[in-house]
């Protein structure tokens, strides 16, 4: 395990910012998330505890309790950028229609930051997840990621990383340097075994590819965010 700040030179500004106070509730939207999604959830999220606990001896995430996770009633479009942490936390939702995002993603976090204005890093105060079941997950679109993987990959957003590669950043947001590794011509990159790795594969039967353990490049990331001083 990584317990130092590692940051790649190719990957200067993926760092976006941090929460001030930990851990970061995280809350399912009333009715969402079926039994087996609610337990995928939270795998991703003590896949972050897990990592967190032992490098920095706090938990990441609340994820609520094991089997239910904390439940919100929050109706949100966007996150609430114009007040303080929301009791709920950041709620996850899914988007069965008004996909407003990029078609190609299967899921999106959205934050509110505060900027820093001695040079330190943003801290994040509110965020939503919305997970794509417009163009993914549901039988007519034909392509059904791994939650696991997903939730792992969304909740690494939400503590504050951005993409180990380009130059499928988010909009608005700082992006890594450099591009993505072509996966057919260097599929050894270990870039590419990061969950925080833009890309999700998909077999000919439309299931996604399982990316669910942390890489060191994704926790030497992760302390970077949460080291006193940053
Ligand atoms: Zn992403």
């Amino acid at each position: 395990m990584v317990t130092a700040c590692v940051l790649p030179v190719t990957e200067a500004n993926t760092i976006q910012g941090h929460w001030a106070t930990t851990p970061a509730k995280v809350s399912l939207h009333v009715g969402d998330f079926d039994p087996s999604e609610v337990n995928a959830i939270q795998a991703g999220g003590a896949s972050w505890n897990t990592f967190f606990q032992a490098s920095k001896s706090f938990n990441m995430f609340d994820m609520g309790p094991p089997g239910g996770g904390n439940i919100s009633s929050n109706a949100q479009s966007t996150p609430t950028c114009g007040s303080g942490t929301l009791a709920d936390g950041t709620v996850l939702y899914k988007r069965f229609s008004n996909w407003t995002h990029n078609a190609a993603a299967i899921a999106v976090t959205t934050t509110c930051f505060t900027p820093n204005n001695n040079g330190g890093l943003a801290t994040i105060f509110n965020a939503i997840m919305e997970f794509n079941y417009v163009n993914f997950y549901v039988a007519s679109a034909g392509r059904f990621p791994d939650m696991q993987s997903i939730a792992v990959h969304e909740l690494g957003h939400l503590l504050g990383l951005d993409h180990t590669c380009g130059p499928l950043g988010r909009p608005n947001q700082a992006k890594p340097f450099t591009a993505c590794p072509d996966v057919n011509a260097d599929p050894n990159n270990p870039v590419i075994a990061t969950v925080m790795f833009p890309q999700v594969f998909f077999d000919p039967s439309g299931a996604g590819e399982v990316k669910q353990i942390l890489t060191a490049d994704d926790q030497g990331r992760a302390n970077c965010a949460y080291t006193p001083g940053n």
